[in-house]
């Protein structure tokens, strides 16, 4: 975890732990690398907090 990455993370741009990421039916969906959140990816390389995607 560094300052760079939760700013990134402040602004949206969430980065997944790779091996954790799991196909929910939808959507890729894993945890924040950085944050630790759970998130979804809206599309390649996007990745939103679970709660700000449907
Ligand atoms: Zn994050």
């Amino acid at each position: 975890m560094s300052v760079l990455s939760i700013t990134k993370c402040l602004t949206g741009q969430h980065k997944p732990v790779r091996r954790d990421v799991v196909w929910d039916g939808e959507r890729f969906a894993g945890e924040c690398r950085n944050c630790g959140k759970s998130i979804k990816r809206v599309s390649t390389g996007q990745w939103r907090k679970s709660v700000n995607v449907r």
